[in-house]
């Protein structure tokens, strides 16, 4: 049987841990995130409700917050400017993808480290090269807890990330080679143009997937007894449901049934821990910039 990776109690340890150090904070003011995007309809409201949810949740302060004019980037890097230089905000989201002709490298890129929550900026990205690092993108932080939380095989072992884009599988190989306790996994990291995905997988213990195609890891290419973690998030077509989709990963969870030793459900396994860290992580910036608090 496939054992089921579920992303709650990991979720639940960490939002516990953030409530604690947000409760111990005597008369100060509690942490503020904001989380920045266009005025359209995008993808990115169905996020904006969660992190509502779980900044309530947690005892963060959550401002949403329209850039006005959705083709005008010049808007969103004035805004961002005024944000990174507000002492009353710890953290400040910025939408994505985010389209032509804005450029998300350069609107980040206005943040100070401590602010850019997600670790996206190449300043914050730059660090994690560096093993030094300030912000790390929620979403690898969250793949980690999750491997760390099941004790899923890393230490040293053949660990595979399907993905190599700038905030999802690049931040994530690098937190896995990293010379952290827990870590040291060898990486391979495949993307696009990797050949044959069967021959690159051969041998991998655990598999981080984070492409946004359903059903690209079956039997075909995943190793028996393979551990999988799901980053993938897609909607796809589902007539029995009331919208008409459901969200899937890029694992066939029916064809790894029996066949994967673990595997993390989608919905229910990365995403919630992914909130969970950046709540964590807007929290840090809070404490960095308290009495006592440095920015690493
Ligand atoms: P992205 O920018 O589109 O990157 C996708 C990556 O997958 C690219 O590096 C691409 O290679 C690679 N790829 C495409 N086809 C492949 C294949 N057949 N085999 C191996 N690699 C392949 O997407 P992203 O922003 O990184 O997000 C990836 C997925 O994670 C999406 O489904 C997104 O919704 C999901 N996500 C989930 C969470 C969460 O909390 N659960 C958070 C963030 C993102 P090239 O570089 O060669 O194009």
């Amino acid at each position: 049987m496939t054992r089921r990776l579920e992303g709650k109690p990991v979720a639940e340890a960490l939002n516990s841990t953030t409530r604690t150090a947000i409760a111990a904070r005597g008369d100060r003011r509690a942490p503020c995130l904001v989380s920045v995007h266009r005025d359209v309809d995008s993808p990115f409201r169905f996020y904006l409700k969660r992190q509502a949810r779980a900044a309530a949740d947690v005892g963060v302060e959550f401002r949403d917050e329209g850039v006005g004019d959705a083709t005008r980037p010049d808007a969103l890097v004035a805004r961002l400017r005024q944000l990174a230089g507000d002492p009353g905000v710890d953290a400040v989201l910025v939408e994505h993808p985010l389209p032509a002709p804005f450029d998300f490298t350069t609107a980040v890129g206005e943040l100070p480290l401590a602010k850019d929550v997600d670790g996206v900026s190449p300043g914050n990205l730059g660090r994690l090269v560096v093993q030094r690092p300030v912000q790390v993108p929620a979403v690898a932080l969250a793949a980690i807890a999750i491997a760390r939380h099941y004790e899923l095989p890393l230490e040293g072992e053949p660990v595979a990330v399907l993905g190599r884009s700038e905030t999802v599988g690049l931040p994530l190989a690098l937190l896995l080679v990293s010379r952290a306790p827990g870590t040291n996994a060898t990486v391979t990291l495949l993307h696009s143009r990797t050949r044959d995905l069967a021959r690159a997988l051969a041998g991998s213990r655990t598999i981080f997937s984070c492409v946004g195609h359903p059903g690209l890891l079956d039997r075909t290419v995943v190793p028996e007894g393979a551990h999988v973690v799901d980053i993938g998030l897609s909607s796809v077509p589902d007539p029995s449901r009331p919208g008409g989709t459901r969200s899937a990963g890029d694992a066939d969870p029916t064809a790894l049934e029996g066949w994967a030793a673990s595997l993390t459900p989608v919905p229910g396994g990365v995403g919630p821990v992914t909130v969970a860290e950046l709540m964590a992580s807007a929290t840090r910036a809070w404490s960095w910039s308290g009495p006592g608090g440095r920015v690493p």
